[in-house]
């Protein structure tokens, strides 16, 4: 029975890319069908998946192309990533990759996709790394999964010496793939949390560990949930398990004054800064908000021992501004 394009002509058989229509017809027939299943941000995946399927970079590349037909290989391609568009598989998977701080980064099942927030992280990172003259530091990136806060560190600070920790094998090949694809020298080793690290000291340890409370975890979108590692996600019953336990070993592999950079979960930012502030030598913690005023960020600056103040007054009520949708002026950014 005709009926409207197919966006799941699943590639064998005989070619349909005369009959399929062209590239725009195709993408709206795999949008409407995404959106009917509840997929979100369809147009923009589709935009994604064509573009890449064309070998361009540029998104717009998807819209300049809506008239034309693609290539049988082309339309095979399509066909079987609608499937897995379909499926609610996050498009990264699905094309391979995606871009973090100006750079691409190959993704699979065993990382974490990287998130804008995470880019937060890094400028914080880098601030500190500046302020301390950006050579010949130690950088030390725990749960490192796609690499790709290493990765960046390695590229903007040549001259600083990068390592990054896993807990995971599977996680430690992507990134070490991303390292070698953007020539970053950086020394990966299988470890959970700083079991394998041993003697050395670092000037700045920059982490995304998992955070999300684990009952949390069933309740996150499909695209989330059933495709990205839990192990990158799930953060114990109240999300601050992994937290804790490199807040409470920081200190000790940090060459003093060193810094300690987490990516936090929404309205962590106040257990967190306490947790924080109840260790030696105490730090100073601030709080940096995401694009969407969530306070995401924290640093933690340990003190030089000889410069450790004797007062340690408590964060600027960090609490108001732990909501989500606080905005910017709410939030506990000093
Ligand atoms: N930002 C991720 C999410 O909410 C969680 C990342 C993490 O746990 N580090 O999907």
């Amino acid at each position: 029975m005709p009926g409207p394009v197919s966006p799941i002509s699943p590639g064998s058989g005989p070619d349909r890319s005369a009959d399929g229509g062209t590239w725009g017809e195709r993408a709206d027939a795999l949008v409407s069908a995404m959106e009917a299943r509840g997929v979100d941000d369809a147009r923009g995946k589709v935009r994604w998946l064509v573009s890449s399927l064309l070998g361009r970079s540029s998104l717009s590349a998807a819209d300049a192309a809506r008239a034309a037909r693609p290539s049988p290989g082309q339309a095979a391609r399509f066909a079987k990533a609608a499937a897995r568009l379909l499926r609610h598989e996050p498009v990264q998977h699905v094309v391979g990759e995606t871009e973090f701080f100006g750079l691409p980064f190959a993704v699979s099942p065993a990382v974490l996709i990287p998130r804008p927030e995470t880019e937060l992280l890094v400028e914080t990172a880098a601030e500190w790394l500046r302020e301390r003259g950006g050579k010949n530091l130690r950088v030390l990136d725990v749960g490192t999964g796609s690499g790709c806060i290493a990765v960046t560190l390695a590229k903007l600070f040549p001259a600083c010496e990068v390592a990054a920790l896993d807990i995971s094998p599977a996680a430690l090949e992507v990134a070490e793939r991303n390292a070698c694809r953007h020539g970053a020298a950086i020394r990966f080793l299988e470890s959970d949390l700083f079991s394998a690290v041993h003697e050395e000291r670092f000037d700045l340890i920059a982490s995304n560990p998992p955070y999300v409370p684990r009952a949390e975890c069933e309740t996150l979108s499909p695209t989330v949930r059933d495709f990205e590692p839990r192990g990158a996600l799930d953060g114990g019953e109240d999300g601050l398990a992994v937290v804790s336990r490199l807040a409470a070993e920081a200190p000790g592999r940090l060459r003093l004054p060193g810094a300690l950079v987490l990516e936090i979960g929404d309205g962590q930012a106040e257990s967190v800064s306490r947790c924080l502030q109840r260790l030696q030598p105490p730090p100073k913690v601030t709080a940096r908000c995401d694009y969407a005023g969530i306070p995401r960020i924290v640093r933690a600056v340990f003190p030089a021992a000889d410069s450790v103040s004797p007062v340690f007054p408590e964060p600027a009520s960090p609490a108001r501004a732990s909501g989500r949708g606080a905005g910017h002026r709410g939030c506990w950014c000093s």
